[in-house]
């Protein structure tokens, strides 16, 4: 992991054109299962960060994590937009006064991960982003215990967060919008799974190209 946030504005030009380029699909799961606008509230945020990114990468790692969550907070409208807001939050407190390493980035991910559970009060199986983040946090950690290379810790994660958005076909939705259609959710991925898979695929590309 670099030491500094200068990476900042790849990450955000990264993730961008990662929902850019499915943004159709990623439109049509939420209006199979949810209301339609993932793609838009997605885009907003992104373009709100795009507009700071150079500023956000003048900043420390803490701050800069901060900024980007405050930023997805006021930008986003929907469920995502708060729950993407506290993740970044959470990360930013954990890495103060640490320095940005795999072990010290694996251990902050996985406490915004916990502090998102917190927020939307939901958990592994309900069919959400967190079928991704759970999966990703845990592969992390466990890239961290091994001391795999930048490619295998690449190939870990984005494979780890592939297996989540799957996860999340069969499932029947117990929170968000999703949950109001019972059984005829299943056998549709969670958007906000598919957007999240695809933006951690995508920035795990950027940082491995530029390692
Ligand atoms: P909205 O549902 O308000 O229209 P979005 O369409 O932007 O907001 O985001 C929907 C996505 O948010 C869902 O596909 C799901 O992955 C995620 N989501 C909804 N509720 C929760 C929750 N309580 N915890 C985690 N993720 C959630
Ligand atoms: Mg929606
Ligand atoms: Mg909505």
């Amino acid at each position: 992991m670099p030491a500094t946030p200068h990476l900042i504005p790849s990450l955000v030009q990264g993730a961008a054109s990662a929902i850019q380029t499915h943004a159709e699909e990623v439109t049509a799961l939420d209006r199979a299962i949810g209301d339609g606008d993932h793609v838009l509230n997605l885009q907003r945020g992104l373009d709100a960060l795009a507009k700071q990114a150079e500023s956000i990468s003048a900043l420390d790692w803490p701050a800069a994590l901060q900024k980007i969550g405050m930023t997805l907070m006021s930008s986003v409208g929907g469920a995502s937009g708060s729950l993407y807001g506290t993740l970044f939050i959470a990360m930013g407190k954990a890495l103060k006064d640490r320095e940005m390493n795999r072990p010290n980035l694996a251990e902050a991910f996985a406490q915004g991960v916990e502090a998102m559970k917190a927020r939307g009060k939901a958990d592994l199986g309900e069919k959400t982003m967190l079928d991704v983040l759970i999966p990703v946090a845990d592969a992390l950690r466990s890239a961290v215990e091994r001391s795999l290379s930048v490619p295998q810790w690449v190939d870990e994660v984005s494979r780890a967060a592939e297996a989540g958005m799957e996860s999340t076909r069969d499932m029947i939705a117990t929170k968000g919008r999703a949950s109001f259609l019972g059984e005829r959710a299943i056998g549709h991925v969670d958007a906000g799974a598919r957007s999240s898979q695809l933006m951690i695929s995508a920035i795990a590309e950027v940082l491995a190209a530029k390692s």
